[in-house]
C-alpha cells in the first residue's frame, strides 16, 4: 500500500496548480457586458454616450466593492475649439498595497468609421465593439474575480478617455493616457507606486491571435515576456510567441513619460478596425475570457 501511494503523491504534487490558473472568466457574461456597452451607442469623449458609460462603469465597480475615482481635465475639441471635459476612471483593488499594477484600456470611441472605403459611410456611426467596448467589458468581468486572487501587488484598473478624439491627420491621440502619465511624473503619489502595467485593446476578435507588440518589447520586455510565459503555461495558444505589429497606443505615454513598463495586449489583425462593422457580431466572449484567464493567473504571479 505504502509503495503504491508514492507515485500518486508525486503525480499530485507535480500537477498541483496555483488557484488562479483555475479561475476562468465567464465568457457569456463578458460578452453581455460588451453588448450592454455597445447598446449605449457611440461613446465619444465629452458626449452623452460617454457619460452613460461612465455611470455604467461606476455603478458596476461600486457594487463589486472597489474604490472608484475620476481624474478630470479639459482639452480643446479639435474640430469646434470648444472645451471638452475628459475623465479617466481609476478603480482600485487592494488599496492598502503601496506597489501597484496598472491594468488599463481606453473607453472612448473614435468619432467616425473613417477607414470605410465609401465617403458617405465614413460619416456614419462608429460603435467600437472591439475597439473600445472589449477592454471595458473585460475589465468589468475581471472585477468579479479580483477577490479570488491574492497578488503581492495592488491593482488599479484605469479607463482612459480621449484615446482617439481625432477627426483629421494631426489631431492628437492618447489625451487621457498622456494626462495620466504627466500627472504621475510631475506629482508622484506619496503612498504608492506603479511598478508595471498592461494595456488591453481589441481583445474580442472572434478569430483571436495576439502577437507580442514591438513597442511593448522595446519598453517593457520583462512584462511582455512574463505574460506570454503565463499564457504558454495555461496553454492559451491565442498568445503567439513572436512579434508582429508595432503599435502606437496608450502604453506609449505610460512607458515614455511615466516610466511605467507597460505591455499592450492587442490583436491588430482585425478586419473591421475603424469600420462600421466593428460590432458585437464580430466579437467573442470566449476571446475575452481567454485574455482574462491569462491576466488573472499573471496577476497572481506578481
Ligand atoms: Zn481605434
Amino acid at each position: 500500500m505504502k509503495r503504491s501511494l508514492l507515485p500518486l503523491l508525486i503525480l499530485l504534487a507535480s500537477t498541483r496548480t496555483c488557484l488562479s490558473e483555475n479561475i476562468v472568466p465567464d465568457s457569456a457574461r463578458a460578452y453581455q457586458y460588451l453588448k450592454t456597452v455597445c447598446a449605449i451607442g457611440p461613446r465619444i469623449s465629452g458626449t452623452v454616450g460617454m457619460q452613460k458609460q461612465q455611470e455604467l462603469i461606476d455603478t458596476h465597480f461600486q457594487k463589486l466593492g472597489a474604490e472608484v475615482r475620476y481624474q478630470e481635465f479639459d482639452v480643446t475639441h479639435p474640430k469646434t475649439g470648444a472645451p471638452v471635459r475628459m475623465k479617466n476612471m481609476i478603480i482600485s483593488w487592494f488599496p492598502e498595497k503601496a506597489k501597484r499594477i496598472l491594468i488599463c484600456c481606453h473607453y472612448d470611441t473614435r468619432p467616425f468609421p473613417d477607414r470605410e472605403t465609401l465617403p458617405f459611410n465614413r460619416v456614419k456611426a462608429f460603435i467600437g465593439a472591439n475597439d473600445g467596448a472589449s477592454g471595458v467589458a473585460l475589465l468589468m468581468e475581471l472585477g468579479h474575480h479580483m477577490n479570488k486572487i491574492s497578488p503581492q501587488l495592488g491593482v488599479d484598473f484605469v479607463f482612459f478617455d480621449g484615446e482617439e478624439l481625432v477627426y483629421d491627420k494631426g489631431d492628437k491621440y492618447f489625451l487621457g493616457s498622456e494626462h495620466f502619465a504627466r500627472q504621475y511624473r510631475d506629482h508622484p503619489p506619496e503612498s504608492f507606486q506603479y511598478v508595471k502595467g498592461v494595456l488591453v485593446d481589441m481583445i474580442a476578435d472572434r478569430n483571436l491571435k495576439i502577437y507580442m507588440e514591438k513597442n511593448s518589447l522595446r519598453y517593457a520586455s520583462d512584462v511582455t515576456r512574463s505574460i506570454w510565459a503565463t499564457a504558454r503555461k495555461l496553454r492559451v495558444k491565442e498568445f503567439v510567441n513572436r512579434s508582429k505589429h508595432e503599435i502606437r497606443d496608450d502604453h506609449l505615454p505610460l512607458n515614455q513619460i511615466a516610466k511605467i513598463p507597460t505591455c499592450d495586449i492587442i490583436d491588430f489583425d482585425y478586419p473591421y478596425w475603424h469600420k462600421r462593422n466593428d460590432l458585437p457580431a464580430a466579437c467573442s466572449g470566449q476571446s475575452m475570457a481567454k485574455v482574462g484567464r491569462v491576466l488573472l493567473a499573471w496577476l497572481e504571479e506578481n
